[in-house]
């Protein structure tokens, strides 16, 4: 399959083959392609990023996870984010839902409030 390392500006297009428990990776100028492209393959993850709501308050608080989450737990922790409510004051860095929706990890504040 074709692939686009998004690790740099330079979005290098690799092919990436899986032959049996192998992944074969070309088209990479680095190792970060090379490394992001077999997680594509065997375990992709994506950064989730979202809006968490704060009691007595209109304004949300923007949240995100604090490492990247297997593409399957997405959904969940979507919902997680859904059902959370925060307490003020909150600074950013601070655990707003540890282990999200069991992925071990942690949703953490992206503003001051
Ligand atoms: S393979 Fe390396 S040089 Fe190419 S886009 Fe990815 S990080 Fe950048």
């Amino acid at each position: 399959m074709k692939m686009i390392c998004i690790n740099c500006p330079k979005g290098c297009e690799m092919d990436v083959e899986k032959v049996g428990d192998d992944v074969r990776v070309t088209g990479h100028s680095c190792p970060r392609g090379e490394a992001y492209a077999r997680a594509e393959v065997t375990n992709p993850t994506r950064m989730v990023t979202g809006l968490v709501r704060v009691a007595g308050m209109r304004k949300p608080l923007p949240v995100k996870t604090r490492t990247a989450v297997p593409k399957g737990s997405i959904d969940a922790v979507l919902f997680a984010l859904h059902q959370a409510t925060v307490q003020l004051p909150v600074k950013i860095g601070d655990v707003i839902i540890p282990d999200a929706a069991g992925t071990g990890v942690d949703v953490v504040a992206t503003a001051n409030m």
